[in-house]
């Protein structure tokens, strides 16, 4: 038997196509044919349950190997096989079916992924690698014979008799010159370890040496040999495969530890598990994050069926969970499209919807369970809920309720928690609830300080994120507002309609803002005097909210008009409080030395902020010491 053909007279030959424009990923030619021996394997188990295959299934498995003289890959399986027809079928006219088509829109497509997905030419792929593909091959049908399939890259091809006495097949790939890396122990181990790591049935690749007993020598002590055994590559059923009910604490964590051998242990993760309306299952896990530097997107595997596909799961998880580590499993995300397409693909809105909820459900079930260690993690947690908080409105929804607050005493409260704390002292005379928070509670310390003097309470908010997620509360939270404590003097702060009176007259008020005007004389220094507690600072140098989150956005990189906040010299408000006892000391002193104390006072306020610097700080030294 033997028969010669010609694949399809519409066939321009697409495999010079294929292989220039695959060749970026060639790599993947392994995943496609050792998915496709998988596959074989898996069919013929199933007929097999099915009663349908009653013949013995023996051990399944699929072997990679090579032969660095001949350069040739072999990827067998001891699955379903094929008969000569279904070579003729499966290989010659479905790949070719859609050829002229393939040729006509192969310019449109954008990777090698799209390609092959659209056209079904994962079997094709060997091209990109070898000049030769050769198939050994014997169904499991009874009285089948062996068949041989011989293809060049022409459209030519030749159907033979073939050697193979076991069932299965054997696709063994004459690796052409530009590909010759593959044929390599090391360059082919790294290829399997990333795409078929945790597939479904067991993967042979290479030997390697193992030390055992064999038998004892004369004097009775054992005797050893080193033995070659074949080498499984890969973990057939990885955790994601398993139930949740099944699985304990440390089966995560040793999970966790295979995929991420460098990494610290996690902090807790979620068990996906979904069959309807899509599939999908995975193990996400939430990592602790020291610092920024730290952050690393794209630490998400993507599988379909356990076959690695990406770790680009942008789109597919949400993006306030990129930073999130783990697996996830579906087949019905289209792996074989374009990115624009994906975001547009309604499987992969719900899946991203879905894992919001999930995320947000483990989060409440987390707080719930035990506040105190919850809120031990909030600082790591707190980053992922801020960022989802302000990034989607229904995380926000879900996360009010487990979202914390955090106060400068290391104090935790949920939203409704702290603004029953603050209401009944921080409304102002409108009505509205101010929150004060501080992004830097030691450079900010006086003015906490001042702050909770008068009873007030002083939010943490010192993390970059903070910056954002502080106009999100303020928008979404109903008759409050946020100020930084420094945004000005504590009474000012949250106006009240008490006043409090000044010792000052009209007159000594006005000499008060000349003598500190013209002792600071700087022009982005505005000077006022207002009447304080006579406790609080003599001096204070703030600056007003608007201006200074205009000016933090634009020092983060806020595109069009918050680049002119951020060209915009710094400008402060100095408080003179009238009511404190130097400044009178001031106004009664001499005319020559009224200046050198209000500088004196205004350094000194500078100073509690860190904001004296340079010359100044230098000639504030020298003052000190003469007045010393
Ligand atoms: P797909 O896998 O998407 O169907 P392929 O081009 O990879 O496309 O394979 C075409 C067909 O060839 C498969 O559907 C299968 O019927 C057959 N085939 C490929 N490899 C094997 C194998 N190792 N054993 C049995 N059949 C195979």
């Amino acid at each position: 038997m033997q028969e010669k053909g010609s694949i399809s007279i519409h066939t321009e030959n697409i495999f010079p196509i294929i292989k220039k424009f695959l060749y970026s990923d060639n790599e993947i030619f392994l995943r496609e044919l050792v998915s496709n021996a998988v596959d074989a394997v898996q069919k013929l188990k199933r007929l097999s349950s099915l009663g349908q295959f009653k013949g013995e299934i023996g051990t399944p498995q699929v072997e990679v190997s090579f032969d660095a003289e001949a350069k040739t890959i072999t990827i067998s399986d001891n699955g379903i096989g094929m008969t000569a027809e279904e070579i003729k079928k499966y290989i010659n006219q479905i790949a070719f079916s859609g050829a002229e088509e393939f040729v006509e829109k192969f310019k449109d497509a954008k990777d090698a992924q799209e390609l092959i997905g659209k056209f079904g030419l994962g079997f094709y792929s060997a091209f990109m690698v070898a000049d030769q593909v050769e198939i050994q091959t014997l169904s499991y049908q009874e009285g089948s014979e062996a068949a041989r399939w011989i293809c060049d890259g022409s459209t030519e091809f030749e159907i033979s008799e073939g050697s193979r006495t076991e069932r299965g097949t054997s696709i063994i790939l004459h690796v052409n010159k530009d590909s010759e890396e593959f044929v390599d122990k090391n360059r082919l181990g790294t290829i399997l370890e990333k795409y078929c790591r945790f597939l479904p049935v067991p993967i042979l690749f290479g030997t390697k040496s193992e030390y055992v007993e064999d038998g004892e020598d004369e004097e009775g002590k054992p005797k050893h040999k080193t033995i070659e055994v074949d080498n499984f590559i890969n973990n057939t059923s990885p955790i994601w495969t398993k139930s949740p009910t099944e699985l304990k604490d440390e089966d995560y964590l040793n999970f966790y530890r295979e995929l991420y051998p460098m990494g610290e242990d996690p902090l807790f993760w979620i068990h996906l598990n979904v069959d309807y309306p899509f599939t999908l299952t995975g193990v996400l896990y939430f990592p602790k994050i020291k610092n920024d530097f730290d952050m690393q997107r794209n630490k998400i595997k993507l599988f379909s069926r356990q076959v690695f596909i990406t770790d680009e799961v942008k789109d597919i998880v949400p993006d306030f969970l990129m930073l999130l580590h783990g697996v996830i499993d579906s087949p019905d995300i289209p792996l074989n499209v374009s990115r624009s397409f994906l975001q547009a693909d309604s499987n992969v809105k719900k899946i991203n919807s879905h894992i919001s909820k999930k995320v947000a459900d483990k989060l409440a079930e987390l707080f719930k369970a035990d506040r105190k260690v919850y809120e031990q993690k909030w600082a790591d947690i707190g980053l992922f809920v801020k960022y989802g908080m302000i990034s989607e409105e229904k995380f926000y929804d879900r996360a009010k309720d487990f979202a914390l607050l955090t106060n400068t005493k290391d104090e935790h409260f949920t939203f409704n928690e702290y603004s029953e704390k603050v209401s009944p002292v921080q409304t102002n005379k409108d009505g509205t609830v101010i929150y004060l928070y501080a992004t830097d509670p030691a450079k900010q310390d006086s003015f906490v300080q001042s702050a909770n003097r008068k009873g007030y309470d002083v939010l943490k908010m010192d993390t970059p994120i903070d910056t954002h997620f502080v106009q999100t509360i303020e928008r979404k939270l109903e008759k409050t507002a946020l100020k930084r404590v420094d945004a000005d003097v504590v009474e000012k702060l949250i106006e009240k309609d008490e006043k409090i009176e000044s010792v000052l007259n009209e007159e000594q008020t006005t000499k008060v803002k000349e003598i500190f005007e013209k002792a600071i004389s700087k022009p982005n220094m505005t000077v006022k005097v207002e009447a304080m507690g006579p406790d609080e600072l003599p001096v204070s140098v703030t600056m007003d909210e608007f201006m200074r989150r205009m000016k933090d956005m634009a020092a983060m990189g806020g595109g069009g008009g918050m680049n002119f906040y951020g060209a915009m010299p710094d400008n402060y408000n100095v408080s003179i409080n009238s009511n404190h006892k130097l400044v009178s000391k001031i106004l009664d002193a001499k005319d020559a030395e009224q200046g050198k104390l209000a500088k004196q006072a205004f350094d000194l306020a500078m100073l509690s902020q860190g904001l004296l610097t340079g010359a100044d700080l230098t000639e504030f030294v020298n003052r000190s010491v003469s007045l010393i």
